[in-house]
């Protein structure tokens, strides 16, 4: 009985995952500059340098897997950084995000090194040992089961294949942990009621930052599901992290 509890929270929690990113699919990545101030355009950007993904190969050498990759805003990057030698798979749950990224991909040109999944990071419609890298930004924390998420990027990335998950992490600097819960509690939800007409399931996915485990706990679940030389860095005094770690 006790675990029929537990697995209806679960999904009621996707639930409420999915009615804030339906609703804002059209205004996400206005959303993203305004609620991150432009921020999270750089921690895209030092996560995709962080990966270098080659420069020097044929087209597709290189097979990327970008999971809850929502608008394309990462796998954009990787192929753009790549100079196309890499092809990126956008993974979603939710079709309207995926369907304003695909609008995306075909004004950059990049809808032939792009191609968009609607599935669940719980359950991937993927072949295992497939994937060159696995990436998530700001997604895993949406995510019911995480660690059921991290085994999945464990058996579809190829032996030497690499995780990466960009993500709100903990921040641990006098004033500034102040400045950020402020942020966090008043601004985001009110922006969230501004442009979005709801404040309610923006305070949510507030909270869900909150569960997410510290950098050094989060580096410690990537290794218990097998990833090795695990490692993290720090964004913007803390606000964010990236994880790596290799299939070896
Ligand atoms: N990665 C993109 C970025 O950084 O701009 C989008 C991040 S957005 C904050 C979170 C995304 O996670 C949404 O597009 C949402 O639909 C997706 N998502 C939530 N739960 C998911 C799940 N279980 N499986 C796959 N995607 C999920």
């Amino acid at each position: 009985a006790e675990f029929g509890f537990k697995r209806i929270a679960l999904e009621e929690k996707q639930g409420l995952v999915d009615d804030v990113f339906h609703k804002v699919a059209r205004r996400y990545d206005i959303m993203n500059d305004l609620m991150s101030g432009g921020l999270h355009r750089l921690w895209k950007d030092a996560m995709v340098s962080w990966l270098s993904p080659p420069r020097k190969g044929r087209p597709g050498s290189f097979q990327a897997l970008d999971v809850a990759g929502g608008t394309g805003d990462i796998a954009f990057r990787i192929v753009e950084r790549s100079d196309r030698v890499a092809q990126a798979t956008v993974l979603d749950i939710n079709g309207d995000m995926l369907a304003v990224g695909r609008e995306r991909a075909v004004k950059r040109k990049l809808d032939d090194a792009v191609t968009f999944v609607e599935a669940n990071a719980e359950s991937l419609p993927l072949p295992d040992n497939h994937f060159d890298s696995y990436t998530i930004a700001f997604g895993l924390r949406n995510v019911p089961r995480r660690e059921v998420a991290i085994a999945e990027a464990f058996r579809v990335l190829k032996p030497g294949g690499r995780y990466m998950c960009l993500e709100f992490s903990h921040v641990d600097m006098p004033v500034l942990d102040k400045v950020y819960d402020f942020y966090s509690f008043n601004v985001i939800p009110k922006l969230g009621q501004a442009v979005a007409g709801d404040g309610e399931p923006y305070r949510y996915l507030v909270e869900s930052i909150r569960t997410f485990p510290n950098p050094e706990r989060f580096a410690a679940m990537l290794g218990r599901a097998g990833f090795e030389r695990v490692s993290y860095r720090l964004l913007s005094g803390g606000i964010a992290a990236i994880h790596s770690g290799y299939k070896l």
